[in-house]
């Protein structure tokens, strides 16, 4: 009877090496440490709480523990904080087909073919990245080319841009659309040759009539898009992720993978606006649930739009559209009302804004409110993207964090000069002068909208340069940071904007043994070769969750 017990212990810890200690050795680690500084050690012990029971030094002597695991020479870095994506977006983005890789109409009929077939249970095929340019069709696909893959569901597919739809005919019967149907004005139904038949794509406006038949996700396929996001995120070195935008439905499926745990990413959430905040967290954020799994931190708010689409709100008018300053998307009392209503209940808010007027709007905002609600608040701004220069040192004040996203500043940068001119840009994506002037920045990627991949993210934040190590010497390269700044953006300073500090985000005693283990170090490799870091381990909570092949 022991020897069984003993036998089946051992079984359970063998599978799970997160019940008993574990030493990690012979690894380059790296950390920053309670002092911000960096913090090199060679060895890591994890307890049965998977928490970093100890570090060790070059040269000290290991403890006896259950089991050891070989670093063999790796670097090994905290796991990664992303301080701002979309954890469902990523999920969602990762379930639908891709056909932006496809060559021609019967590569991509064949790709849909395949799909259809190997998701079966999908109510609706859903999918994007198509471009008829690009398959030298010299037209529109149509419904019955669809049909003739999949005709016994639903099929809807974005084109690569998403300002058209391609839908088969069993999708354009579930919207209702027939050859009565009346283009909307901004939109268009295409046709076939007759001029009225639905031809089976719709542009602009016109793909409304179609998305508003798609039905929502139902938590079957919630809980996949969950699956499917950790997924993406552990390999590419993520462990943990602030959710901007938490719906019920969202939070809903973190819990139930909490619940039977299957729960691997960090999750702090912030809530789709007031009526989420309260449907989710009731009088006040959640407790820290699931071993700091999970935990609703605050609100999320939009300021303003993108500067891409001329949205983001600016002090001046556009420079290439000078009778345009964008528009606040919450005006001054709701946001006024909507921060009291956060702060009363210690819900942290957080402040999507992009351009001049905007932010300056948050922060004075920020600052009337803050009077009145002492303690630690830590009042984040999501992008900080265009600051006017006399509103950088603002920044440094109540605690406020600027939530930024490195590869926004190489993804932007040409954008950003065409919208607002050559001397308009001193704060633009200012980090270095924010650090200088005492602000905090948290660093992520806004992903799905960029890749979350974190490394690309260090190589930017502290080149200002792209893949292509474009603009030659960074753009506005004064506001780099330096490597240590770029790895606590998006480790420990990334945990603080989440009131997560202590619980991980540095590899400290006490604190959760969360790691990656990669090839590359980033305090000392070249900006190339971080930006092509391979992950090769990515450990949550002291247990292994994702391995590359
Ligand atoms: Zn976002």
């Amino acid at each position: 009877m022991k020897l069984k017990l003993a036998a089946a212990l051992l079984a359970s810890a063998v599978a799970m090496p997160a019940q008993a200690d574990v030493l990690v050795d012979n690894v380059s680690g790296i950390t920053i440490d309670e002092n911000g500084e960096v913090k090199r050690f060679s060895a890591l012990v994890i307890d049965d709480d998977g928490k970093v029971a100890r570090l060790l030094e070059r040269g000290e002597e290991a403890p006896r523990t259950d089991y050891r695991e070989d670093g063999e020479g790796r670097v090994m870095l905290p796991g990664f904080i992303d301080a701002h994506g979309h954890v469902s977006g990523i999920g969602f983005g990762a379930l639908t087909l891709d056909l932006s890789g496809t060559n021609s109409l019967e590569e991509a009929l064949e790709a849909i073919r395949v799909f259809a077939e190997e998701n079966e249970a999908r109510p609706w095929i859903l999918g994007r990245g198509w471009n008829q340019e690009k398959w030298g069709l010299g037209r529109f696909p149509t419904a019955a080319e669809l049909d003739s893959v999949v005709s016994d569901r639903p099929v809807y597919l974005a084109r690569v841009d998403g300002h058209a739809g391609w839908a088969n005919s069993l999708a354009m019967k579930a919207a209702g659309v027939t050859e009565k149907s009346v283009s909307p004005s901004g939109g268009r139904i295409e046709t076939l040759a007759d001029g009225k038949t639905p031809s089976g794509v719709f542009v602009d406006a016109a793909e409304e009539l179609m998305t508003k038949a798609i039905p929502a996700p139902r938590p079957v396929e919630r809980d996949l898009a969950l699956a499917e996001a950790q997924k993406v995120l552990h390999a590419q070195g993520i462990t943990a992720m602030a959710d901007m935008g938490t719906t019920i439905e969202d939070w809903q499926a973190f819990r139930r993978a909490g619940d039977n745990g299957s729960l691997t990413l960090r999750i702090m959430a912030y809530a789709a606006g007031p009526e989420q905040m309260v449907l989710i967290g009731g009088s006040g954020p959640s407790p820290w649930l699931y071993d700091d799994k999970l935990r609703l931190n605050g609100i999320k708010l939009y300021l303003d739009g993108a500067l891409g689409s001329r949205g983001a709100w600016l002090k001046e008018p556009y420079a290439d559209d000078p009778h345009n300053t964008g528009l606040p998307l919450t005006p001054p009392a709701a946001l006024r009302n909507i921060l009291v209503r956060a702060a009363q209940g210690n819900f942290q808010p957080a402040v999507h804004a992009i351009g001049t007027a905007a932010n300056a709007e948050a922060l004075n905002a920020i600052s009337e409110i803050a009077e009145s609600f002492d303690g630690d608040r830590r009042w984040r701004i999501e992008h900080v993207q265009i600051v006017d220069p006399a509103d950088l040192p603002k920044l440094a004040e109540h605690g406020i964090i600027s939530s930024m996203q490195p590869v926004h500043q190489t993804s932007d940068m040409f954008m950003a000069e065409a919208r607002l001119g050559p001397d308009r840009l001193d704060g633009a994506y200012a980090w270095n002068t924010i650090l200088q002037l005492g602000g905090r920045l948290a660093f992520g990627s806004d992903a799905p909208v960029e890749s979350a991949n974190p490394f690309a993210g260090l190589a930017v934040a502290i080149t200002r340069a792209n893949a292509e190590g474009e603009p030659f010497g960074g753009w506005r390269p004064s506001e780099s940071v330096s490597r240590e700044q770029a790895l606590a953006g998006f480790t420990s300073e990334a945990a603080f904007a989440g009131f997560a500090e202590g619980r991980f985000g540095r590899l400290l005693p006490g604190e959760r043994a969360d790691f990656v283990l990669v090839d590359v170090d980033p305090l000392v490799d070249t900006p190339d070769q971080i930006r092509n870091t391979t992950v090769l381990e990515t450990w949550v909570g002291g247990r292994k969750v994702y391995e590359a092949d």
